[in-house]
């Protein structure tokens, strides 16, 4: 707590910074503790504020002459008081300053060099070169996901992670987003290789996307490869699992002739997650993908801080850090502590218990099933993400289970509930997961009973409350309980102070905040300067901006194209842009067809033209709208210009203008507006 409270008091003048940090915690604060009880006539001292702690610093060094009572950090606590007092004392009687000891002060100012130094090791920083990198995200900033970060040199690119996102409610049809890949293929020919930071969809989904229209080598650890070239095999693309480079993580290793790239382990709400330093000639760049800092991981494998802290130490150029949580005050909790929860939550039940979560979170799962065997319970995994992620863990011993704990969907009748516990995907109460065809009594082999008990450990993605609320009434009309409270999830992502931390470790030159919206980043913006890092020396990117940043600056240099590709999961083809469109036209405003056949030689109909219309009159009206529609043609024909019956293209541009305008006039629609005109 102590660290803390002098980050805050000391946030953006480095001179401030040094003069507090001269102190030595113990002494300055048993001092503030000695002086607050011992002077309790002093009504200053009262309230041990920092204006005190300044005081207590000044007299300490007036009293310099005096070793015993100040500059033995030992002295306990009331040898500490006593002496304080005697020195108040003879103060009062010698109000002369004391002699200053020019030795000691000369050290005071050597401490404060110290501490610029240590706070500002930028100056390592090869200021004359004349390198420098430059930085395009293509997707993850003013969004939540699709994360694809771009670095180029002169010559050389590599990619950091080509992630997915989800549609919103206005892209009808569309399951996935995957980003605008025109600049790659722009800059395809200085593209070295691809950098996985971790597992999630988000930074891996749209992968086999850009790999079916090019390829270069991938670098990553296990478990991102091993999911990519799932992902490469249900594509069909199962060869392209030969550009895999597996890599160790705190091994620098070459990629191109610019890029030297070490990956550090990260903590996050999936299994092996990295964050990558990138060396070039301009300096190091760090990219932390996903991050929160777990003291007491699952697995152990504590966030590397300390390689953070390395290159820290050597001065890093640039840092560009996850912002997904920077309006938390409130320091993200370890996966660990789930677990109180997860026990309780068992020892309780007494019917069959239906975990679910997101299928990625193996520790979760893994979590749940250890307090599943604690309580006797045979697993059964059901929902096909889930089921995969759990055998690759498996396979690649990230995690272990006795085999023989394992039961399948239609085993389970012949346990007794209390015997069973059901892992399953559908946390968001996603319309085609297991948990929601349960819920609704469409599941083949499970039926929701009246004593099941429903876990939710997980949370609402911003946008999925609707359907997770329309699941839970089905799940609790059919007499299942819920338990779903705070204790029993914990993010994946740094809060405020975890940020503050890898701000603190990295102590970064510039200062480029990633994976967020538009107030995620700002947000994480304030962060950075509280830590130390010049308003100057920061900026807030939008998809498609490019930076450049060298030694002595960083700024915005142009815009490149970005957007989005819909992606229908069906079949994994792209849906082109304009059928989005007409489906939204469809879906707000309707459809109005018209057929008729008309005489070349008079412009004259030759039978009533055949209406058709959907989501724009109701059936009852189908007559009356024909009957408007016949007219309005005839008046049209009776006013034609001469020589548009033979362009027939040209005459059903000026029917529709004509009919959408009689629409818009009366009902204030625009419906799509298909006419036929056959001219015989
Ligand atoms: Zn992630």
């Amino acid at each position: 707590m102590a660290e803390e409270n002098q980050g805050t008091t000391t946030q953006a003048v480095p001179h401030t910074q040094a003069k507090q940090h001269t102190q030595a915690k113990e002494t300055s604060q048993s001092n503030e503790n000695t002086q607050a009880k011992s002077n309790s006539n002093d009504t200053a001292n009262r309230k041990p504020n920092h204006n005190n702690r300044n005081r207590n610093n000044n007299q300490n060094k007036q009293d310099g002459d005096k070793p015993k009572s100040n500059n033995n950090r030992n002295n306990n606590a009331s040898r500490n008081a006593n002496s304080n007092n005697k020195n108040k004392n003879r103060n009062r009687h010698r109000r002369q300053a004391t002699p200053v000891d020019e030795n000691l002060k000369t050290f005071v100012t050597k401490n404060q060099e110290e501490h610029k130094q240590r706070l500002n090791p930028h100056y390592k920083l090869d200021l004359n070169s004349k390198a420098k990198i430059r930085i395009t995200p293509l997707g993850g900033l003013g969004e939540i996901g699709g994360n694809i970060m771009v670095f180029e040199t002169e010559k050389e690119a590599i990619l950091v992670d080509v992630g997915m996102s989800f549609p919103d409610e206005t892209m009808h049809g569309v399951d996935i987003l995957i980003p605008d890949f025109a600049y790659l293929r722009e800059i395809r020919s200085k593209i070295v290789g691809v950098i996985i930071t971790h597992a999630h969809e988000d930074h891996i989904g749209a992968m086999p996307y850009l790999y079916k229209e090019m390829q270069f080598p991938i670098y990553g650890t296990p478990l991102p490869l091993a999911m990519i070239g799932n992902k490469f095999d249900e594509h069909h693309i199962k060869e392209h699992r030969k550009y895999f480079n597996p890599i160790v993580k705190r091994q620098k290793i070459k990629i191109g002739n610019d890029f030297e790239v070490e990956w550090m382990h990260m903590t996050h709400s999936i299994l092996d997650s990295s964050s990558v330093a990138i060396t070039t000639d301009a300096g190091t760049v760090i990219h932390t993908g996903d991050f929160k800092i777990d003291y007491t991981p699952v697995d152990g494998y504590t966030t590397d801080i300390h390689r953070l802290a390395a290159y820290g130490e050597k001065g890093v150029l640039c840092l560009l850090s996850d912002s997904t949580n920077s309006h938390n005050p409130t320091p993200t909790g370890s996966e660990l502590s789930v677990a109180p929860a997860l026990d309780r939550i068992f020892s309780k039940a007494e019917g069959r218990v239906l975990l679910s979560t997101f299928s990625s979170n193996i520790h979760r799962v893994q979590q749940a099933i250890q307090y599943g065997i604690k309580y006797g319970r045979k697993i059964c995994v059901i929902g096909r993400s889930m089921e995969r992620n759990i055998e690759i863990a498996m396979q690649y011993d990230y995690v272990r289970f006795p085999k023989n704990i394992f039961i399948d969907a239609d085993e389970v009748n012949r346990y007794e509930d209390k015997e069973v516990l059901i892992v399953t995907t559908g946390s968001q109460g996603e319309a085609n997961s297991a948990l929601f065809r349960m819920s609704i009594g469409e599941h083949r082999h499970i039926k929701i009973k009246p004593n099941d008990l429903i876990v939710l450990s997980s949370r609402a993605i911003p946008g999925n409350e609707g359907s997770i609320s329309g699941m839970l009434n089905h799940l609790q009309r059919a007499g299942a309980s819920i338990a779903m409270s705070k204790d029993i999830h914990v993010s994946g992502h740094a809060s405020m102070e975890e940020q503050k931390l890898m701000l603190r470790l990295v102590n970064p030159k510039f200062f480029l905040p990633i994976h967020g919206e538009y107030n995620h980043v700002m947000k994480h913006r304030e962060t950075g300067m509280m830590c130390g890092v010049p308003e100057r020396n920061i900026l807030l990117m939008t998809d498609g901006e490019q930076i450049e940043v060298a030694p002595k600056y960083m700024r915005k240099v142009k815009t490149v194209k970005t957007g989005k590709t819909y992606i229908d999961n069906q079949n994994n083809h792209k849906i082109e842009d304009d059928i989005i469109l007409d489906r939204q036209k469809l879906a707000s405003d309707g459809v109005v067809m018209l057929v008729a056949e008309v005489s070349e030689q008079n412009s004259k109909m030759l039978s009533k033209p055949k209406v058709t219309t959907f989501g724009i009159v109701p059936d009852k009206m189908d007559k009356t709208f024909a009957k408007e529609m016949e007219d309005i043609l005839e008046i049209f024909l009776t006013n034609i210009k001469p020589g548009l019956i033979e362009n027939s293209r040209a005459l059903e541009n000026d029917i529709r203008q004509v009919v959408r305008k009689h629409i818009f006039r009366k009902m204030k629609k625009y419906p799509l507006i298909v006419p036929h005109i056959l001219v015989h």
